[in-house]
């Protein structure tokens, strides 16, 4: 049996394990041992696995493996940050981003290989979109991490928060996100609890509703303007989503839960967005949906027109939600120097929507 044709567990979530062990005609138990070894001890090797019994390890070679995305290159930042490129298949790469903090250490986790959005000021945007990530490659970016981190014991494990804030729009690879999270949940698995586990959506309005059913994450929005015009710029599925049907999404998303919040993304882009009517706005949208904002102070890429608001802006900018009584933070820029901040995660992707192409074309590259 080639490699490939054998199982990669990475892409079974707990119930496919379960199902897998039931195929064998093993025990249910067997999965929430597997999953252990795998995820809190890092172990890839069957043989290492001391509880499962000598036949079942042998079974287990002959069908299944631990295969996580290869590591290409690790770059670390001054400032603590480390971004890793992993590579899956012949064509694609992705990026991984760890960022610590004094508190707690943050895991950005990409969904797709590129993105399929086109979101006007992201990097990743214009590097096309090839595919989605199978659920193996989404929780395989915690394993890599985890075992470039030393694979330590759950209460000094450097990974708390898991953000899916890399490349790719998450509810647009609703099932295979879904499952990784439910991975990142479990207590077999990371056991991480649903406050340090963000989903962010530019705001797939159905699939927003769908998640609420399925799972318990936290949120975040990636908003960016408050009017339908300017946000049709900027976030184009916006046309297909306008700002209200969004705004009553994330309501329906909280429901009655009166201690949930939605965390607003708003990236600063001088001149665009960032006027002293756009905050005021911003607090009148967000007036009855329980919220935090998170300012993003914009971080150029090649080829883009955009800049970044002067701080003074963002600060007035910032202080005008707070006087309204808005929780507000700006984000510190982490990791420019190895990009690895908002919107400089490009990885390599090989495009299938000719979007690259038509970008070369329009600035001219190779005419
Ligand atoms: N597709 C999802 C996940 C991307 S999350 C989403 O849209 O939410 C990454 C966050 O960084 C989003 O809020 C995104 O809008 C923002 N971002 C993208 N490009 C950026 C850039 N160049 N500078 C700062 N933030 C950026």
């Amino acid at each position: 049996m080639t490699t490939h044709d054998k199982v990669n567990l990475l892409d079974l979530d707990k119930p496919g394990l379960q199902a897998f062990f039931a195929d064998m005609g093993e025990k249910a138990f067997r999965a929430s041992q597997v999953l252990k070894w795998i995820y809190q001890f890092g172990v890839a090797d069957f043989d290492a696995m001391s509880n499962l019994g000598k036949g079942l390890r042998e079974k287990l070679k002959s069908v299944a493996e631990v295969r996580p995305p290869r590591v290409v290159s690790e770059h670390r930042s001054h400032d603590g940050t480390i971004k890793w490129v992993l590579q899956l298949d012949n064509l694609n790469c992705i990026e991984t981003v760890f960022i610590p903090e004094t508190e707690r250490g943050t895991l950005c986790v990409s969904s797709q290989v590129g993105c399929a959005l086109d979101c006007s000021f992201c990097s990743t945007a214009q590097q096309g979109f090839n595919r989605n990530l199978s659920v193996g490659e989404i929780i395989g970016q915690l394993w890599v991490a985890n075992q470039a981190m030393g694979c330590l014991p759950r209460e000094q494990r450097q990974i708390t928060n898991v953000v899916m804030m890399g490349m790719g729009e998450p509810l647009l690879n609703f099932d295979n996100v879904v499952k990784a999270m439910s991975l990142m949940l479990d207590d077999d698995a990371y056991g991480l609890s649903k406050r340090r586990v963000t989903l962010s959506t530019s705001g797939v309005v159905p699939a927003l509703d769908r998640l609420k059913q399925v799972i318990d994450v936290s949120l975040a929005v990636s908003l960016h303007a408050t009017d339908d015009a300017l946000r049709d710029k900027l976030v184009p599925l916006n046309r297909k989503y306008p700002i209200a049907e969004l705004m009553a999404a994330c309501k329906r998303y909280l429901g009655d839960d009166a201690r949930r919040r939605i965390t607003f993304e708003y990236v600063m882009l001088d001149g665009i967005n960032d006027s002293d009517a756009h905050a005021r706005a911003l607090v009148k949208l967000l007036r009855d949906v329980p919220s935090k904002v998170n300012l993003i102070p914009f971080n150029p890429f090649p080829n883009t027109t955009y800049k970044c608001s002067p701080q003074a802006r963002i600060d007035a900018f910032r202080d005008i939600l707070i006087q309204h009584g808005l929780t507000t933070i700006t984000r510190k820029t982490r990791g420019n120097d190895i990009e690895a901040a908002c919107g400089q995660l490009a990885g390599q992707v090989m495009d299938r929507t000719k979007r690259s192409l038509r970008r070369e074309q329009q600035a001219g590259v190779g005419s």
